[in-house]
């Protein structure tokens, strides 16, 4: 029964004529509207707290990070970035009811959670009773019980009030600099990306952007003991874990060169083979980049380590490791399918349009009749077309690095940046074409 199911969806998948079903619902104005209202006046309890805690110089600096924070959040709302699918939202609010339901630390609070389109699996919490979680949990998470275990994590954030704690430090420090290290310390990126949006909130919440040790252990175990008390088993909120820290940015995927020669051989714009031409590949380069891929991995595993290492100590019997993780049910294979579907176009809405054109290939290499597909290839070529057109389309497409980027994204990057105006028009109207 099982597999007929998943052979279903898998069907569904390439169909055209249910492509409706497979993408997120947006019209979800009035949604927006009153998120927006109970944020304002939830941001507004926040800032008369902190005037009435610090007084002066203190409170006025905490209260511009809250409006930074509340300014960011009003921006996800308007440009759409942020998604009241039902299917998605009727999924958590049923497990954060579950989760306060048992658990008298959260039972009277009135929680927001707002899931965005971001594909990487991960969340915040914002302080103040509001969580933002990405739509990438969706496609990482093998069960419905691993995002539960990230969504108590959050929680458990939000109960210990790290944020809060986080900005009185951050303001605290920026005390003690002059001036001249103040504006230093503003960095900013001309470059848009999908992680901008969120490193630019955790940047608010946590000082340097980087997240304390401490803090993430005290959020495992108590996110630990809410979890557990709601029902989940520790086999899955270990996996989490161990999935959170190994997927921060999306998978590499390698695009090989004919699907360039199959996607952009128009009728009235034969393929250019100059368009792969690249100036040089540099293969000391590419070995400092292959070099650099595998210290990361190796760097970003021991805080991992030490992390699981703490709640099991806590927990022992998280040590039991006999057990398997929950499989996957069938509810939850479908809301990750539509994750992973909708990850092209979410990557639109949030102006990533080159890594959403690369990706978009990509699933074209392995569904190339796919009409959404083309369609969203065609959307994102119109969007680089404007932003040519003015200059500005190192906003949304990344330069080449040798050192930082794979042959097949430099491959791809170059090929971009190596057409004409007129020709990222062209593309655009043949799968985009103007009604
Ligand atoms: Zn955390």
């Amino acid at each position: 029964m099982k597999l007929t199911i998943t052979l279903f969806i898998s069907l569904l998948l390439c169909s055209s004529v249910l492509a409706q079903q497979m993408e997120l619902d947006t019209t979800d104005h009035a949604i927006r509207l009153s998120i927006k209202e109970k944020l304002k006046a939830r941001f507004e309890i926040e800032k008369k707290q902190l005037e009435k805690e610090f007084p002066r110089r203190m409170g006025k600096k905490m209260i511009s990070l809250v409006d930074r924070k509340e300014q960011r959040l009003y921006k996800y709302l308007d440009k759409k970035q942020l998604t009241f699918d039902s299917r998605f939202t009727s999924f958590t609010n049923k497990m954060v009811e579950e989760l306060k339901n048992s658990n008298a630390e959260l039972k009277n609070r009135d929680l927001i959670t707002l899931i965005s389109l971001n594909p990487i699996p991960n969340a915040l919490s914002l302080g103040n009773d509001i969580i933002i979680i990405n739509l990438g949990l969706f496609t990482f998470m093998d069960n419905r019980e691993e995002v539960a275990a990230v969504i108590a994590h959050e929680l458990a954030h939000n109960v210990l009030m790290h944020g809060k704690k986080n900005v009185i430090d951050r303001v605290r420090k920026d005390e003690e600099l002059s001036a001249q290290q103040r504006t230093k310390n503003i960095k900013k990126s001309k470059y848009n990306t999908y992680e901008q949006a969120f490193d630019e909130l955790r940047e608010l919440m946590y000082s340097n952007g980087k997240k304390n040790r401490l803090e993430e252990k005290e959020a495992d175990s108590l996110g630990y003991v809410l979890a557990k008390r709601s029902g989940l088993r520790g086999i899955n909120f270990l996996s989490s874990l161990e999935k959170l820290a190994a997927i921060d940015s999306l998978p590499e995927i390698e695009l090989e060169e004919h699907i360039y020669k199959k996607v952009f051989d128009l009728p009235n714009l034969p393929f250019k083979d100059e368009w792969l031409k690249m100036e040089s590949f540099d293969e000391y380069a590419y070995g400092n980049y292959k070099e650099k891929l595998e210290k990361d991995s190796l760097k970003s595993h021991p805080e991992t380590v030490e992390r699981i290492k703490h709640v099991k100590m806590l927990f022992p019997e998280l040590t039991n490791d006999s057990i398997e993780t929950t499989t996957t049910d069938d509810s939850f294979l479908a809301l990750s399918r539509l994750a992973y579907h909708a990850s092209i176009p979410n990557l639109y809405f949030l102006e990533s349009y080159g890594i959403s054109t690369y990706r978009s290939l990509y699933r074209l290499t392995k569904y190339p009749e796919n009409d959404f597909y083309k369609k969203w290839l065609g959307k994102n070529f119109r969007a680089m077309y404007e932003a040519k057109k003015s200059y500005r389309l190192n906003r949304y497409v990344q330069r080449l690095n040798v050192e930082k980027q794979s042959p097949s994204l430099q491959r791809f990057l170059n090929f971009i940046w190596n057409l004409r105006l007129e020709e990222i028009e062209t593309i655009a109207n043949h799968y985009d074409p103007k009604e």
